[in-house]
């Protein structure tokens, strides 16, 4: 086979797409056609994926991570903490991180993500310690080498608590070199247009740990260089305070103060708006990245996830970082995010084509790439292939509805830009046993310090 070849992934069992019932023909990275009931397709010389005991649905799309956060999952010294205690207790483990470690971190995200069926995902990475001014670049690398689709934020810190904020001094940079160094990341990695595997945002952490000269300029910087902002806005009562004493007003006041408030932003969380602030959101198009399972674990609130359908906000799904998680498991996540939202807000209300939705279309507009996280003709070719065959599925009538209701974890196959990123379970030339031993050892160091 080679990648110039079209390939029709035939007669799926079940598929997230109209009129594909025989399944679908992608070509040099996207959909070219689908097949439907009864139809044979009209490219020639595709070769034949037989799809017949796969469900197949759009690949998920990832919206909110911190990779490197990994190497601290259920750490005693966190667990058990709202927001600001849990992050006063792991920014001087995460101070230590080396790019051995960040390397290492990354792979086992990436991995655990793509496992789960995730075609793209982001990741905020903003803490900087000396010696690890690469860690974008180290980000990069690993994606290139495990073909999974990537939006990296170049997060930063400057405001640490010498100065009012949050973070110790160990963790944070000056506003020129986080400036300097954002702009060379865009510069060196960030691709445009609709194939673009590799893609870079600015991210400043949140209002207590970033200046409001940070956040203004990196607003700036953005709409020069034509890249999108990402933040955590709205997370916790604790956040809404520290914006009253601090600046005099609300989180979503201070953002649109700093020229944050447009399409071009994605938030992270967005739990206490209110109802006027979510008439702002949907007017300035700024989209929420809901992160159900970090939310449930530092018991932070619950995002109000139709109110802002209803008013016309995007919804995409994050896993958040995995030391509020803990896991990186997208399509748990989907699952999270269903459960939780249906609680809140009943039967009619939540089903769990909508917590897919969120994770393949809402995700894809949270990160301003329409192109992906639909099966359609023109669209990428990204998509997860589950089995099933596990005890898990067993006597379940509809099999999309089983993906999320009876508990999915693990895609048999995933497909990014056209090209198989995992076979059969696993991700061809990667030895999880080593890296497990590996990730293991460094999250060891790293936590006994
Ligand atoms: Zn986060």
């Amino acid at each position: 086979m080679n990648d110039t070849q079209p390939i029709w992934i035939r007669d799926p069992q079940a598929i997230l797409a109209d009129g594909a019932e025989r399944g679908i023909v992608v070509s040099q990275g996207r959909i070219v056609e689908k097949v439907a009931a009864g139809a044979v397709p009209v490219t020639a010389d595709a070769i034949v994926f037989d799809a017949g005991t796969h469900v197949v649905v759009p690949g998920l799309i990832n919206t909110h991570h911190h990779f490197y956060q990994t190497l601290t999952r259920a750490l005693p010294a966190a667990m058990d903490r709202e927001l600001f205690p849990w992050l006063q207790a792991l920014y001087p483990v995460w101070a230590r991180l080396t790019p051995e470690a960040l390397d290492l971190a990354v792979t086992v995200a990436m991995a655990e993500l793509l496992l789960s069926g995730c075609t793209t995902t982001t990741d905020h990475h903003y803490v900087f310690p000396a010696g690890l001014e690469d860690a974008v670049d180290i980000e990069v690398a690993v994606a290139k080498r495990l073909g999974l689709r990537v939006l990296l934020t170049r997060g930063s810190m400057n405001l640490s608590q010498r100065d009012g904020g949050l973070p110790p001094d160990s963790v944070v940079q000056d506003e020129d070199t986080i400036l300097a160094d954002s702009e060379r990341v865009v510069a060196r990695h960030h691709q445009r247009g609709e194939d673009a595997m590799v893609q870079i945002a600015l991210a400043p952490c949140s209002p207590f740990s970033v200046t409001t000269s940070l956040m203004r300029k990196t607003a700036e910087l953005a709409g020069r260089l034509d890249v999108r902002l990402h933040t955590h806005l709205a997370e916790t009562e604790d956040e809404n305070r520290f914006c009253e004493d601090k600046y005099g007003c609300r989180p979503l006041d201070y953002l649109e103060q700093c020229g944050w408030l447009g399409a071009r932003t994605w938030l992270a969380h967005g739990i206490f708006f209110d109802a006027a602030e979510i008439q702002r959101l949907a007017k300035a198009k700024t989209t929420i990245s809901h992160c159900a399972c970090s939310n449930q674990i530092l018991a932070s609130g619950c995002c109000p996830v139709c109110e802002m359908e209803a008013a016309g906000v995007g919804i995409g799904l994050g896993v958040d970082g995995s030391a509020s998680n803990d896991e990186s498991n997208l399509m748990q996540e989907v699952r999270a995010a269903f459960l939780l939202q249906r609680a809140r807000y009943g039967v009619s209300r939540v089903s769990h084509k909508d917590a897919l939705r969120w994770a393949t279309k809402g995700s894809a507009a949270c990160i301003g790439r329409p192109e992906l996280g639909e099966i359609a003709v023109g669209k990428a070719a990204d998509f997860a292939l589950f089995k099933l065959d596990e005890l898990r599925f067993s006597g379940a009538g509809d099999p999309l509805a089983a993906l999320v209701l009876c508990g999915a974890h693990r895609a048999d196959r995933v497909m990014v830009g056209g090209r198989w990123a995992v076979t059969d379970g696993a991700i061809p030339g990667l030895d999880i046993a080593d890296l497990i031993r590996r990730h293991n050892g460094a999250a060891r160091k790293l936590q006994a310090g």
